[in-house]
């Protein structure tokens, strides 16, 4: 995508970068569940293409489900208010789990996402996320697998949406 210089859009992480660790995050998931079959869980929309990627480095057998959250409509900021959208519909109980997120902000989709799994007895709950906002995550149990630590901006690209849109835009962005 052509990225408008009107709009005030600057380039963040390069889709090099975002290869190249995606790697290495593949690289410790593939050796932590060598001989385990974990399903992973991408939270729509914004994981869609972090998932995609991820997915293609992993060597281990797995399955693939998806969670759909509420978002920030047309917000940059967190209404503080998590709902459910579209539900599993992977068999959770007794297997490993891994939540994949595109970004961890305050930390409340991922306690709900937690909670909700959690109810459900999975033999174990990983998450990993592509960005974490090391500022403002408040959370009292641990993201196990961190692509980036960044600042308190708002990001777009690389599946991550402002208003639905930039979702297409090929690296992360700060807006
Ligand atoms: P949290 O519940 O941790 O506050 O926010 C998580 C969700 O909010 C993410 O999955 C994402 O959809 C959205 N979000 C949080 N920060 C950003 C950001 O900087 N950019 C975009 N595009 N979405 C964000």
């Amino acid at each position: 995508m052509e990225v408008n210089k009107k709009a005030k859009i600057k380039p963040y992480i390069k889709k090099s970068e975002i290869k190249k660790r995606i790697k290495e995050l593949a690289k410790r998931i593939n050796k932590d569940y060598r001989h385990k079959k974990p399903i992973f869980i991408g939270i729509l929309n914004g994981s869609f293409i972090f998932i995609a990627d991820l997915i293609r480095e992993i060597e281990v057998e797995c399955e693939v489900d998806f969670l759909k959250l509420s978002s920030y409509g047309d917000s940059k900021i967190s209404s503080g208010e998590v709902t459910l959208l579209k539900d599993l519909n992977c068999k959770v109980e007794g297997e490993d789990i891994i939540v994949v997120e595109d970004i961890v902000d305050t930390g409340l989709s991922v306690k709900f996402i937690r909670d909700l799994i959690m109810t459900k007895k999975p033999k174990s709950l990983k998450f990993v996320t592509l960005l974490y906002k090391k500022d403002i995550a408040k959370l009292d149990f641990p993201v196990d697998y961190i692509g980036f630590k960044i600042k308190n901006d708002f990001v777009i690209g690389y599946g991550l949406d402002y208003a639905q849109k930039y979702r297409n835009l090929n690296g992360i962005f700060v807006l």
